[in-house]
């Protein structure tokens, strides 16, 4: 078995959209980044990258390369997974926490497993998604950012 890390944060500003999972939550503020800033799809690929230490999202997909540019973050987690399975690997199970002051995200919490779960091929009980506010304080508590971290086992089932 081997343990993975990982977390990601982005600004939120007016006039962006906020993807989550590659869902699109209804927000007046969204995140500001080169794709389309899916901080859960972020923070899990660079946790399964972590699991194999195989760098990190930057590495495989710099930020300064045009192709990324509004990109669907849902590229970077199958190029993870795809990864992951060269090796010989599933994913055992995930727990991950997304921060976000507003709006509440719980009416989205399942689709957000849903489609996780989808992308890791791994049935929806494996994956845990948690979502918390900021409690008024820091970037996230004071709407100017959205924060997830994921934690990921990987379990060997071949050579
Ligand atoms: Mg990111």
């Amino acid at each position: 078995m081997r343990i993975g890390f990982g977390n990601d944060i982005h600004r939120l500003e007016a006039g962006r959209s906020l993807i989550l999972a590659g869902i699109e939550i209804p927000s007046d503020l969204g995140a500001v980044g080169h794709s389309d800033s899916d901080v859960i799809f972020h923070a899990v690929t660079d946790a399964i990258l972590g699991a194999l230490a195989l760098g990190d999202i930057g590495s495989h997909f710099p930020p300064d390369d045009d192709r990324w540019k509004n990109a669907e973050s849902s590229i970077f987690l199958k190029e993870a997974v795809s990864l992951m399975k060269a090796q010989g690997y599933t994913v055992g199970n995930l727990d991950t926490t997304i921060s976000l002051e507003t709006p509440k995200l719980g009416l989205f919490v399942n689709q957000i497993r849903q489609n996780i779960s989808a992308l890791l091929e791994i049935g929806i009980s494996k994956v845990s998604v948690k979502a918390k506010t900021g409690e008024c304080l820091d970037a996230v508590g004071e709407r100017r950012a959205i924060k997830a971290e994921a934690c990921v086992l990987l379990e060997k089932v071949s050579n």
